[in-house]
């Protein structure tokens, strides 16, 4: 679990950020995926820590650096936590701020998964296609999940949800981009009806490095046909209050369990922290993995960057069995 931000948000205001799973702890495997490659994909849900500890936490950086909304999001899929329901609850009633969860929509299927999800004033989830087929080419879920859940799922949701439901569509080059992909894409978001559909293009350094973003031509064309709640997502990395008073190192190692960060971002912290050298250090001793990518150098923790991507186009199926029980 980490905590990290507040951080710029698209949501209102300053957001801070909550990442309940593991890195890499994910019921898929996108190709651009900017974590790299998922560690192993899961079908089941689990509980992955303590969940007193985990809000403690919340409520403690919430206390200290007063954000305007709390995001439930991270390196990993938010909703295989199975405290994730418990957690949004508590947050909101002792927090009393506003929160939002993040999801890829895979386990949206599930009734428990979608009570858990229906207690956030903002439900974020992914629709990155519109066919089974794009579905495992871009995601590779785990072999228990396939886009007709997705989308079923996403249906239920909308009709369940008090609070909004937006959608965010990753368009990949040649992959999604394509008038017959955006069409498919735009039937289930005119099924589902979405609040607010965001649209992304991969903007850090993916597990497949074909995972490329579109031409601005082909965005502006996407946002076009996929309607009029369509926008483009501002995808410029959003700056990082430290409220963390203690070290560099701690700030760093805690966002890039996370997430990556621009080479630029963390030394403008260093800069902040007044920490003279933290940063080459940290590289020096393997703490930060360099990768450069579309001209911009990012830092990954340990060796998370350099990890070699998966072959398979869908994960294994040993969880199916088990996933039924939950
Ligand atoms: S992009 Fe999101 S859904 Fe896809 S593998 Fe990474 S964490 Fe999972």
């Amino acid at each position: 679990m980490c905590v990290y931000g507040p951080v710029a948000s698209n949501l209102s205001g300053r957001t801070l950020k909550v990442c309940p799973v593991p890195a890499r702890t994910c019921t898929c495997s996108c190709v651009y995926c900017h974590h790299g490659a998922t560690k192993k994909a899961r079908g089941v849900r689990r509980d992955f820590q303590n969940r007193s500890v985990v809000l403690e936490r919340i409520l403690d950086v919430c206390g200290r650096s007063h954000p305007d909304f709390i995001t439930f999001t991270g390196g990993g899929e938010p909703t295989l936590d199975l405290s994730l329901g418990w957690l949004i609850r508590e947050t909101r009633r002792l927090a009393k701020v506003p929160v939002a969860a993040v999801t890829n929509g895979t386990l949206l299927y599930r009734q428990d998964v979608r009570q858990d999800l229906a207690r956030a004033d903002v439900v974020i989830s992914s629709l990155d296609a519109g066919t089974e087929e794009l579905f495992l080419d871009i995601k590779r879920p785990h072999g228990s999940l396939d886009f007709a859940r997705v989308q079923g799922g996403l249906l239920r949701l909308k009709e369940e949800l008090r609070g909004e439901l937006w959608l965010d569509v990753m368009l990949v080059r040649r992959m999604n981009d394509g008038p017959e992909a955006l069409k498919a894409i735009r039937t289930v978001i005119d099924q589902v009806e979405p609040d607010v559909v965001r649209v992304k293009v991969p903007f850090r350094p993916p597990a497949e490095s074909r995972a490329l973003p579109p031409s601005p031509e082909a965005l502006a064309g996407a946002i076009r046909l996929l309607g009029p709640r369509a926008r483009k997502f501002d995808a410029g990395e959003e700056p990082i209050e430290c409220w963390e008073s203690s070290s560099f190192n701690r700030v760093i190692g805690t966002i890039c369990a996370c997430r990556p960060i621009p080479l630029a971002r963390a030394r403008e912290i260093e800069g902040r922290l007044r920490s003279p050298g933290a940063l080459q250090r940290m590289i020096e001793i393997g703490d930060l993995v360099p990768r450069e990518w579309q001209g911009e150098r990012f830092l990954y923790a340990g060796n998370e960057g350099t990890k070699k991507p998966p072959t398979t186009t869908r994960m294994g199926v040993r969880d199916v069995h088990h996933s039924a029980r939950h």
